[in-house]
């Protein structure tokens, strides 16, 4: 970023946009950089589908003998879930631990009651490091299982109890629970029934 004839380097993607300011995402600088940043990347998750495709599409590989093919790891430590979870007014998540240790968890990797089951969290995760288990009537995420609202007409399950219990409350409201298809169907209902009336 440039302003006021000085230049920086910072990530343009959270960088707050001003007037006047001159945003470059690829000089033969920023480009020796971000190859740098990409063979860490490598070292750290080799295995990640995503990383991998941005190796290959970068063209970098890291020396084979700093490479574990063993290594599983998926998270790259960017931190958007613990932005997106604070975005979503929880903070069930944070960095915790230091050095090679350093990692996303819940506070003691415990079940945390301040964890909604939303997803936000997965969804922003570029490297798909968050799983999600599907379970019979539950998700796990976080180590917390998560019942499921089901579709009070055909029994599809439909989202989290807590998700419905949080929008309620905020909402002041308390909607029956019924999936797209079934409102769908019921409002097909009612028309055909009201053009019908018309008819007659
Ligand atoms: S699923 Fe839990 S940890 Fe993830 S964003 Fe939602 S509240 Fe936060």
């Amino acid at each position: 970023v440039k302003e006021n004839n000085r230049k920086r380097l910072v990530s343009a993607c959270v960088y707050p946009i001003k007037e006047g300011i001159e945003v470059s995402t690829s000089t033969e600088e920023i480009e020796k950089i971000r190859k740098n940043i990409i063979m860490l990347l490598l070292l750290r998750s080799p295995n990640n589908e995503y990383i991998k495709k941005l190796g290959e599409e970068y063209n970098v590989a890291p020396p084979e003998r700093y490479m574990d093919a063993s290594e599983v790891e998926d998270c790259i430590l960017c931190g958007l879930c613990v932005k997106a979870c604070e975005a979503m007014g929880r903070n069930a998540i944070s960095f915790v631990q230091r050095g090679i240790t350093k990692k996303v968890s819940t506070p003691y990797d415990e079940p945390s009651m301040d964890c909604l089951g939303c997803e936000a969290c997965a969804e922003v995760c570029p490297t798909g490091a968050i799983k999600i288990e599907d379970r019979k009537d539950e998700k796990l995420i976080w180590y917390r299982g998560f019942g499921m609202v089901k579709c009070s007409v055909c029994g599809k399950e439909l989202i989290q109890e807590n998700i419905l219990e949080f929008v309620n409350e905020k909402l002041n409201t308390e909607e029956e629970p019924i999936c797209d298809a079934c409102k769908r169907k019921a409002v097909a209902s009612k028309f055909k029934d009201s053009f019908q009336h018309i008819l007659k």
